[in-house]
């Protein structure tokens, strides 16, 4: 049998643009605000709807911002950049120009370190960093018309491109998750895809492996999540190996992912970089960047995952993969620490997170981000393992109360005092549930004595049945192990 087959790897470059969480606007004093609650068009003026004769001011925490990222992308940080006019018309750009940047960056050749599902880690380099203003925001009618909101016109939008140094959907998503994750330390971007305050588009391409040359690339945009980028990432490249497998070629265009069809869709063929017609801003100085003012940036940031991992390891003593799921989201590393800073041991709280307060989020449809808002606080956590460092509860009876405060919210201790949940550490009483279960089950016992050492775990379920599951399994266990031995 012949089987043709042909290696072949992607190549894979991201451009995320992330708004940026300063109060005012990129070139105005309008305020920053959430455009999927604001009413909208009341966060504008002349400068952010482009009225002629209005100069724009540069806003310099948006500045201070970008210079925080570009450093924690590793890059450098060049001692000038420029303001550029790109070109274009469209309904949601009133003043038919974007305010960018092109030939001079805010920050350029850098690099992250991206964390892969085996554990291993991968270095994508980072082209360039630029600071622009966001569009409008165009809504289309089921009527055929459209309405536009300039709210969103004029918001800092920083511009973060790769080298096309990513090889397949999971690195694209990990170097998403990772770059969303260093935003979100920084407190300059929520990282909200589902509200577009940060947009990941990739750029692929497939090649024969081997082959040294680039092929012509696609763009994928719209991806709300990181997960329909992960989706679309992995159709498109397989859509590309069918295209040049069948003997055809890829075309260059900007398609958009389609989530009812799960399949990406043609959105129009990619403008040129001379169709936009850059020329510098006259509008606006060029900005230049003292060393000690990148100093002071850098001495005001703060610790960013890839040290975390390392102090949760180095100075807590978790494992490697505890560490680095704690570490994936802001969220998740800061309800982590409360914890810690409420007085509970770090492997066990690490645990805890990990296993039982996951796994109720995830039967509740919720993210693992989303666990500052759950009812179980962090306190809440670390007075529930309090409990069973105490032996008041064991561990089965810890996971039903975290249901309980998962359900309700409340105070682990109060609920085992109302319910009676505290478990039975008395010997006289357990002996006895003990010698009971034995004297009902003498086939077991036999069994048992006959060498099957496993029957010890049903002897247990059975008093702990007995005891309604708050027996001290410790005492329980060694209680049984006594009484059969009286038998031998
Ligand atoms: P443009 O100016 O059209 O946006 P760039 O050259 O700036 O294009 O590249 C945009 C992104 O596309 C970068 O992340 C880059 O790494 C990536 N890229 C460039 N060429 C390819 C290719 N052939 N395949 C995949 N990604 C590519
Ligand atoms: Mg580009
Ligand atoms: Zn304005």
């Amino acid at each position: 049998m012949t089987t043709k087959t042909q290696e072949w790897e992607a190549v894979i470059g991201m451009e995320v643009h992330a708004e940026l969480m300063t109060a005012s606007k990129m070139f105005c004093t309008c305020a920053v605000v959430d455009t999927t609650l604001a009413a909208p068009n009341t966060a504008t003026c002349a400068i952010c709807t482009g009225m002629p004769g209005v100069l724009p001011v540069i806003n310099r925490k948006a500045i201070e911002y970008a210079i925080m990222v570009g450093l924690a992308l590793n890059c450098e940080i060049p001692p000038y950049n420029i303001f550029a006019r790109k070109n274009y018309f469209y309904p949601d750009l009133p003043k038919g120009y974007q305010i960018s940047q092109y030939e001079y960056p805010l920050a350029v050749n850098g690099w992250i370190d991206i964390d892969l599902p085996d554990g291993s880690i991968k270095r994508i380099g980072i082209r360039r960093a630029h600071l622009e203003e966001d569009t409008g925001k165009l809504a289309h009618m089921d009527d055929g018309s459209s309405l536009v909101d300039y709210n969103r016109s004029g918001v800092p939008l920083l511009e973060i491109v790769t080298e096309p140094d990513i090889r397949s959907a999971e690195e694209a998503e990990a170097y998403a998750r990772k770059l969303r994750a260093i935003l979100q330390y920084l407190g300059v971007n929520s990282g909200d895809m589902s509200k577009g305050v940060l947009r990941v588009e990739a750029n692929i391409s497939v090649r024969p492996v081997g082959e040294d040359a680039f092929r012509t690339r696609t763009e994928v945009k719209n991806l709300n999540s990181i997960r329909n980028m992960y989706r679309a990432t992995q159709y498109e490249i397989e859509r590309q190996i069918k295209v040049w497998e069948s003997g055809g070629a890829v075309k260059q265009e900007t398609m958009g992912w389609d989530d009812a069809r799960q399949a990406t869709v043609t959105q129009r063929s990619k403008e040129l970089a001379e169709d936009y017609r850059y020329f510098p801003e006259p509008d606006l100085p060029v900005v230049e960047v003292s060393r000690e003012w990148v100093e002071a940036i850098r001495r005001q940031m703060p610790e960013l995952p890839d040290a975390k991992r390392q102090r949760f390891t180095e100075e807590l003593g978790l494992g490697a993969y505890d560490a680095g799921v704690l570490i994936a989201d802001r969220a998740i590393a800061d309800y982590f620490e409360a914890a810690i800073a409420a007085g509970g041991d770090p492997k066990k709280v690490a645990n805890w997170i990990i296993t039982e307060v996951f796994r109720l989020m995830n039967n509740d449809n919720l993210e693992r981000e989303d666990i500052g808002s759950i009812k179980v606080t962090p306190q809440t956590l670390v007075e529930l393992i309090g409990l069973v460092d105490k032996n008041t509860i064991n561990n089965n009876i810890a996971k039903k109360v975290l249901a309980m405060t998962y359900e309700d919210g409340g105070s682990p201790a109060a609920i085992v005092k109302e319910q009676g949940l505290a478990q039975e550490s008395d010997e006289g009483v357990l002996r006895e549930a003990v010698v009971t279960v034995l004297d009902d089950n003498p086939d077991e016992v036999q069994r048992y004595l006959a060498g099957e050492e496993k029957v010890a775990n049903f002897l247990m379920g059975q008093v702990m049945r007995a005891m309604h599951g708050k027996g001290n399994a410790q005492i329980v266990n060694q209680l049984i192990a006594e009484e059969l031995d009286k038998r031998r």
